[in-house]
């Protein structure tokens, strides 16, 4: 017995290992990406349910590492515990702002972008995000930041948040619902936007069961009622689409309406007259 757990243990340390040298090839990649052009935007439109036409852009981050694409959900997790989200946030909200001037002057489309907590915690962020919308020509009152729900419990972020708010930036809690004490402090923060979690969305089916509209309809109230705008995320149904323009959800975004894509695909929605 004793030897099967060496065994095991010997395993496990191998196994550790190669998953160490793995995070410190993608933390090396990452580094390389700030300057050698394999990190780059994809957009996704958000969608007005009132004129059915696009009002906005959400910003997603792609690394093309190699020949593949790999997921954020991979790499970002891995740039917070290097300490490089700092810098490809950076670089993301750069790159963003410069498309998005463009768009924003032609079509008066604003641009949202996600922004990890460890962001907020740099002193220097606010500073950083004006000389952006300085050097790219994007106003504040266009840009929206993206803060998920389930880390922002830390007060001390919300001097930051006040800060941009102060300089006309909106923000807006991502996922929201799938943090835990998303009530107690949602009055207290300053945020404008609420993005209803993908998984409230995506379990609405054709027809739409009795329970699933009354959650989302409370959703909805509960940012109404704090005079906060409702985004619904992951629209994937015409059915869906449909539902959340009848209980007045302002703002959708998902497949439904399009995926993410790239600048120049944006640029060719927009000639289509897309966008209002
Ligand atoms: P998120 O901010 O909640 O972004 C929405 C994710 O859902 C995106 O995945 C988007 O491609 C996907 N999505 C959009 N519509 C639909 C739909 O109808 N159905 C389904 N199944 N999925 C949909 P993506 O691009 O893989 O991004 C994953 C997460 O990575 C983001 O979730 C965000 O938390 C993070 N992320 C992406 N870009 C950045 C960035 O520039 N900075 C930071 N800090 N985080 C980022
Ligand atoms: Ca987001
Ligand atoms: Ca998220
Ligand atoms: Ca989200």
């Amino acid at each position: 017995a004793k030897q099967a757990g060496g065994a095991r243990t010997a395993r496990f340390d191998e196994s550790l290992r190669a998953e160490q040298s793995e995070r410190a090839r993608t933390a090396a990649g990452l580094r390389q990406a700030l300057t050698d052009g394999s990190l780059f935007m994809h957009y996704q439109p958000v969608v007005d349910t009132a004129s059915g036409r696009a009002t906005g852009v959400e910003a997603l981050m792609r690394w093309r590492r190699g020949g593949e694409l790999v997921p954020p959900g991979v790499f970002i997790p891995i740039a917070e515990q290097t300490g490089l989200i700092g810098a490809l946030g950076t670089r993301a909200l750069r790159l963003a702002c410069a498309q998005a001037a463009t768009w924003h002057r032609e079509h008066g489309l604003y641009l949202t972008v996600n922004v990890s907590t460890h962001q907020l915690r740099d002193p220097g962020f606010t500073a950083a995000v004006l000389e952006i919308l300085a050097d790219t020509g994007l106003p504040a009152a266009a840009l929206v930041l993206e803060i998920t729900e389930s880390v922002l419990i830390d007060a001390a972020d919300t001097p930051v948040l006040g800060s941009l708010r102060a300089h006309g930036i909106r923000i807006a809690i991502d996922d929201f619902g799938t943090g835990y004490s998303s009530l107690a402090y949602l009055h207290a923060l300053p945020v404008d936007i609420l993005k209803i979690d993908q998984s409230f969305i995506r379990r609405h089916e054709d027809p739409p069961r009795p329970q699933d509209v009354s959650l989302t309809r409370a959703i909805l109230e509960l940012a109404r009622s704090q005079d906060l705008l409702a985004v619904a995320e992951g629209v994937e149904t015409a059915g869906q689409a449909e539902l959340l323009r009848d209980l007045g959800c302002p703002l959708v975004q998902g497949y439904h309406y399009g995926r993410p894509v790239d600048a120049a695909a944006i640029d060719t929605l927009m000639r289509e007259d897309a966008f209002q």
